[in-house]
């Protein structure tokens, strides 16, 4: 049974739905959670204040088409925010915000008191280039690494979006900061880059600087041996865009950690612009002090996956297309098929190819391609795929692995399709959906099944558990 406000929402949604990319729709609608309707002020629940900010900008006219058809002209809509463990504001209570509204200095965190006062004189700084009198910072950008360079994907969108904004308008949004979270490879300092290089351009008077967290740890434990840490805070305090990138390279090392609070706490005070990345999102990053972390989640925490297969060809295609070089579209298929995971070996294997065919004055064909690609992949690690798993599963119990894919429900085969949805859920990226349609044409449900029915087997049978144990040291040979 529904609610009134959750039948509203429902028929808003509908329409909704019908009006904005799929992607969208999925990316800043299906979040939403419908709270109540009371004096036709519907309220919803939405996850960041980057979400209100970007519904607000992006959405409203729609919201308020959508809203006043189902609750006529004095409809009225409500956002209450709640972040994940409610970082964002000490009281513990989710706050709300009403629309229509301007206030956004309702979202605006001031708790701390600044730490360091500014003393004038002379600021002392690794950056500064000699000769000139004015602070001048070199923002440490490379101009390779560009939005214009930056492929936007499924796999990129809100980082990207969050991204652009930030760089538009730095410490004028919610997002602050901006936390950029994802594996190696995968384009964070390249993000990262992208957003300062932005920020320069439009607004140039603007102190932006890029650094590795490594870098500042080695400047900060220099200042200290030449007992000019205050320099260096002060220095860091007048940066107005500020981006650390790897900050996950803080973990364990507490002063140089403790010194960059003090310097978040000012530049988030003052209203500039923080820019993080980390290969983790806060949550899991271990060996950071809680207060940290904390912050970290003040603003927006974006992730980066892996592109899809239409991202990595676009990838590649920009790629030489940058560089002036032509290459056949079966060559550069056969790369995005077989690199999948990682965008710097994506862009590796067309170094070494191009690296190969210039030495040998070899022209670029398939065949070179896959000689090339297959030393490549034989040399990286070897991801575990679906089917590898399903070869493995098949390997060990002895069965034919088209048995798999058929319908059959003889007990054995069933058994070895749900040991291979067990490992695929356990050992890849894959989506339960994704596993079922490759393990026998099957639907989520039925891989969430294998993998219970998997898991209770474990608990209880012990032969079994040391069968799935050498599949498992098989897997990962
Ligand atoms: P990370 O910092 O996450 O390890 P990088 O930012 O160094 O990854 O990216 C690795 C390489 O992949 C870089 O050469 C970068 O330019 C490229 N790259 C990553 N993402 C994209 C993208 N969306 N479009 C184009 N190139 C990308
Ligand atoms: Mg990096």
């Amino acid at each position: 049974m529904s609610n009134k406000y959750q039948l509203v929402w429902e028929n808003c949604l509908k329409v909704i739905r019908d009006n904005v990319p799929s992607i969208s729709y999925r990316t800043w609608f299906e979040p939403i959670i419908p709270l109540k309707l009371e004096n036709n002020i519907l309220t919803i629940q939405v996850p960041s204040p980057f979400f209100y900010e970007y519904l607000e900008e992006q959405y409203i006219d729609l919201l308020k088409k959508t809203l006043r058809k189902e609750l006529g002209a004095d409809a009225k809509l409500e956002y209450s925010i709640v972040m994940e463990n409610n970082h964002f504001n000490n009281n513990n209570k989710p706050y709300t915000v009403r629309y229509p509204t301007k206030n956004k200095s309702e979202l605006k965190n001031k708790p701390l008191s600044i730490p360091f006062e500014t003393e004038e004189g002379t600021i002392k700084n690794p950056f500064i280039i000699p000769g000139i009198k004015k602070l001048h910072v070199d923002p440490q950008l490379n101009p390779d690494y560009s939005f214009v360079n930056f492929v936007e994907g499924e796999c990129n969108r809100l980082a990207r979006s969050a991204g652009y904004a930030v760089g538009n308008k730095p410490g004028g949004t919610a997002f602050n900061p901006l936390l950029i979270y994802g594996d190696s490879g995968l384009g964070k300092t390249h993000l990262a880059q992208a957003i300062g290089i932005h920020a320069k351009e439009k607004h140039p008077e603007l102190t932006v600087l890029y650094v590795n967290a490594n870098k500042f740890q080695t400047q900060y434990v220099e200042s200290v041996r030449n007992n000019n840490r205050n320099d260096f805070i002060h220095f860091y305090q007048m940066i107005d865009l500020l981006i650390i990138d790897d900050v996950h390279e803080f973990a364990g090392k507490e002063k140089t950690q403790d010194t960059f609070f003090h310097i978040f706490n000012h530049l988030h005070q003052s209203g500039k612009q923080l820019v993080l990345t980390s290969d983790k999102p806060p949550v899991e990053l271990q060996g950071l002090e809680q207060r940290l972390l904390s912050r970290f989640k003040w603003g927006l925490s974006a992730d980066l996956q892996s592109p899809d297969f239409e991202t990595r060809m676009a990838i590649l295609k920009n790629k030489i297309y940058n560089d002036g070089i032509d290459m056949p579209e079966e060559v550069l298929e056969y790369i995005a098929t077989h690199i999948s995971t990682n965008i710097r070996e994506l862009e590796g294997a067309l170094i070494s190819l191009l690296a190969q065919s210039t030495l040998n004055k070899k022209e670029i064909t398939l065949d070179l391609a896959r000689q090339m690609i297959d030393k490549l992949i034989k040399s990286t690690r070897r991801e575990i795929s679906i089917d590898y798993i399903q070869k493995v599963v098949c390997d060990y119990f002895n069965i034919a692995i088209d048995l798999i894919q058929s319908r059959t429900r003889k007990r054995e085969i069933v058994q070895a399709r749900q040991v291979a949805m067990y490992f695929s859920k356990n050992l890849t990226k894959a989506s339960l959906a994704t596993i079922g349609s490759q393990i026998g044409g099957k639907d989520h449900a039925t891989v969430l099944h294998a993998c219970k029915t998997v898991n209770n087997l474990i608990d209880t049978d012990k032969r079994f558990r040391l069968q799935m144990q050498e599949i498992e040291k098989k897997l990962k040979m």
